[in-house]
């Protein structure tokens, strides 16, 4: 490395720092998994919660707000989550663990319990999966091939003493959303006010950036190619309500705020190597003057 590099390395190194926060969201046992399809659709298991204090219709209805008020939002992504239907599943769905071994971090699934298609919220009991009231669910793909989902299961913990019944209603939709983050392939995010955050997610109440970064990383969506005025953003005619449009204006907020950010960070990094640079100068016209007075 030559004196003259130093400015650009150290240029580099900064925009390193960076850029590396901006992306740091991460997939189910490290694994790219993604629905190959653009509509999945999210069923409920009927008949089994016998204690979360609420009936099927009321589960459906709070499944359908977390797929509208959250992944169904961001402008970037294809993916589309639709509600779908309440289904009769054999009573494994209700009583046996997730993984055949292993824990749901890194699992084997098991195949008793697999999702054919699409992806299923089931409740369930069993001690592996929930050791602890606090653990509120787990959720994985649990039918995949290559790098294709083909079916993931979402398990809400109805043990008697589960955590998820006292959370108000606006926490259980958060967590849902959450349990099917995972079931759509994403792992969890360091970055504290994101949904995919391992831990309190049951206070957030929109995506945050890190999300939508994952989202569209695993479902990235076609914009228009040409520049002409048909070029102009557009929503999908399916993603309905006026609180989905709130909440995509939110998330185009959202990504505009990051590219400041990330403009302002790439400035600071320039203004640091060139004043680097000067002193790096002015240090060796110091040294040479030194240098030639002692001759
Ligand atoms: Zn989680």
């Amino acid at each position: 490395m030559t004196k003259k590099q130093l400015p650009l390395i150290l240029l580099l190194l900064f925009a390193q720092l960076f850029s590396s926060k901006l992306f740091s969201f991460t997939f189910n046992n490290n694994v790219t998994l993604a629905f190959n399809q653009k509509n999945v659709a999210v069923h409920l298991a009927q008949g089994f919660c016998q204690n979360l204090n609420l009936s099927d219709d009321q589960l459906m209805s709070l499944i359908e707000e977390a797929i509208d008020d959250y992944w169904n939002t961001v402008p970037t992504s294809k993916l589309i989550l639709v509600i779908g239907q309440k289904k009769s599943l054999s009573s494994s769905y209700y009583s046996d663990p997730l993984c055949s071994s292993g824990t749901s971090n890194r699992c084997t699934p098991n195949v008793t319990i697999k999702v054919d298609n699409d992806i299923v919220v089931s409740c369930n009991t069993n001690s592996t999966n929930f050791p602890s009231p606090a653990i509120l669910a787990s959720s994985m793909p649990n039918n995949f091939s290559g790098n294709t989902i083909y079916g993931s299961l979402v398990l809400i913990n109805d043990t008697a003493s589960n955590g998820f019944k006292s959370r108000n209603r606006e926490q259980q939709k958060a967590i849902i959303a959450h349990e099917i983050g995972h079931a759509i392939g994403l792992g969890h995010s360091p970055v504290k006010d994101s949904l995919m955050y391992y831990s309190d997610v049951n206070y957030r109440t929109r995506l945050g950036l890190d999300d939508i970064d994952g989202v569209t990383y695993l479902y990235p969506k076609e914009q228009p190619f040409s520049c002409n005025s048909s070029a102009a953003f557009f929503v999908d005619k399916n993603l309905n309500q006026q609180s989905s449009k709130k909440k995509i204006q939110q998330n185009l907020q959202a990504v505009k705020q990051s590219i400041l950010a990330n403009f302002f960070s790439f400035t600071l990094a320039v203004v640091i190597a060139i004043i680097l640079r000067i002193v790096f100068n002015q240090t060796k016209l110091r040294l040479r003057a030194r240098h030639s007075a002692s001759y």
